[in-house]
């Protein structure tokens, strides 16, 4: 080869390598993004991409999930605040949402219901919302579990932007072996927005203010994390 092709072909080389280098590290917390593309089949146009979003209402029926300080039922917080997710979701163009439940039906946990509902559906992205609870009422906080490698990334948008809208104590994301979020196969969390034991944060998660902000935390997080992969997914492309 010449030597006056050789230096400019060495210098794309290396600008490639180094793209390259960038684009892995940042796919290292975030394996499995390609599932998040959804291409629609009847559509190979690319504004027809269509991010399918499930969104799991913790319980329900005689599951009432934790019992507040209040008395007031877990159940019932998370179909409340699923419902506002619901709500704002729809109004997003590119983003298809779907629910476990809309009512307070009982899903018994042995079914496996609510993974295989988004595994059937070939979803994008699972949230189970959920309220937490524990023995001693000062306990605090917004946590997000996750399980697969996959749903590290999304676990910590989600986390993130939910602490920001509870202003509770960030006590950041935790893999744990929970079934909702170990037998779905695209990335998944489950959010525990507070402690319902807890009076403060209880009081405050009822209110209709801090759900609707919740609400639009979620959804900047999937917003976050769909542009994230987007991004990630034109690189690969080229590469
Ligand atoms: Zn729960």
């Amino acid at each position: 080869m010449k030597k006056i092709l050789f230096i400019p072909l060495l210098l794309l080389l290396i600008v490639i390598i180094s793209v390259f280098i960038s684009n892995s590290v940042n796919n290292k917390t975030n394996a499995n993004h390609n599932n998040i593309i959804n291409n629609n089949d009847d559509h190979n146009d690319d504004k027809d991409t269509v991010l399918k979003v499930v969104i799991d209402p913790g319980h329900g029926g005689k599951d009432k999930g934790a019992t507040g300080a209040s008395g007031k039922y877990e159940k019932d917080f998370t179909l409340s605040l699923s419902k506002k997710v619901e709500e704002l979701l729809e109004q997003e163009s590119g983003i298809q949402v779907f629910m476990t439940r809309t009512d307070d039906s009982f899903i018994s946990q042995e079914s496996r219901y609510r993974p295989k509902y988004a595994n059937k559906l070939d979803a994008d992205l699972f949230i189970s919302i959920h309220g937490n609870t524990f023995s001693d009422p000062d306990v605090s906080g917004t946590e997000t579990y996750y399980y697969h490698k996959n749903s590290r990334l999304f676990a910590k948008f989600l986390q993130k932007h939910v602490v920001e809208a509870t202003g509770f104590r960030d006590r950041g994301t935790t893999k744990k072996d929970l079934f909702v979020v170990r037998d779905t196969k695209m990335p998944a969390a489950l959010i525990e927005v507070g402690y319902l034991t807890n009076p403060q944060e209880e009081s405050k998660m009822l209110t209709d203010d801090i759900q609707s902000r919740v609400a639009n935390s979620i959804v900047e997080g999937i917003k976050e994390y769909k542009e994230r992969s987007e991004k990630q997914g034109i690189l690969e492309w080229i590469f």
